[in-house]
């Protein structure tokens, strides 16, 4: 069932079930009463990325403080997608959209990846975290996708999971046209694989070309940003093998 795009629709940690009622965060409420100018017995669907999404009704419950109290089940909770998004982390801005467009383009998992040429020293994870959310409650993604801690490259692919293809986009890949290689991927458990600004290291792409689990696909004939390079990747996979 499609998201419903009429009704305000906030992520809580709380526990949602019938009856049982939730108070939103400080900010949340003073969304929700100054911004949005909700009053008593307004509708706001809830959801937590484990009890699915909720109608729920909003009662003032004190000057500064509201609830909202789930009435209706409005879509199940949906699993979490299998795809695993492996990214070196882009600086602030650009890090933030990447994960926004990973969260909407259907990754299960984003796991951060330390490779020779990534700029970035300190990640903040609770802030990715929050990119994440703010991405699926803008459009109305039930399954929030994790934010992992960093690994580097050579421990993402030596711990790598049995079964699971790795796509790697190579921008020195020697074709410009990713199809065939998709195409030709058996698996459907599928990691996907973006370097940082300053690319891929040649120690790297030798080391990744030399597992067999790894495809590397080019994305095209021109050398697209990193962010650029996770939205096209994203979009190829999941449109020729993922849930496209
Ligand atoms: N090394 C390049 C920039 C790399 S772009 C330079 O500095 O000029 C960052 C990442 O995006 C790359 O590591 C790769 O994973 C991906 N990417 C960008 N363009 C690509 C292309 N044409 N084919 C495959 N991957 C690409």
């Amino acid at each position: 069932m499609r998201a419903n795009y009429r009704m305000q629709r906030l992520y809580v940690p709380d526990d949602l079930a019938q009856g049982r009622a939730v108070e939103p965060s400080t900010a949340q409420t003073h969304y929700l009463v100054n911004v949005l100018r909700l009053g008593e017995g307004a509708e706001v669907l809830l959801f937590n990325g484990r009890d699915g999404e909720w109608r729920t009704t909003l009662t003032q419950a004190g000057k500064k403080k509201v609830e909202l109290t789930p009435v209706e089940q409005t879509r199940k909770q949906p699993p979490l997608p299998d795809l695993l998004y492996c990214f070196a982390p882009l600086k602030q801005g650009r890090l933030d959209y990447l994960v926004q467009k990973a969260v909407e383009m259907g990754a299960g998992v984003l796991q951060p990846v330390i490779t020779h040429h990534t700029q970035v020293a300190k990640l903040g994870l609770d802030r990715l975290q929050a990119n994440a959310i703010e991405a699926a409650e803008q459009c109305g993604i039930l399954a929030v996708p994790q934010v992992r801690e960093p690994v580097r490259l050579e421990r993402l692919l030596a711990d790598w999971e049995a079964g699971r293809r790795l796509i790697f986009c190579d921008e020195d890949a020697g074709t410009n046209n990713p199809l065939p290689a998709l195409q030709a991927i058996e698996e459907r458990r599928l990691g996907l694989l973006v370097g940082p600004e300053g690319g891929f290291s040649d120690a790297e792409r030798k080391e990744l070309r030399a597992f067999p689990f790894v495809t590397a696909i080019p994305l095209g004939p021109r050398i697209l940003r990193a962010d650029t390079a996770a939205v096209a990747a994203l979009a190829l996979v999941q449109a020729t093998i993922g849930d496209g």
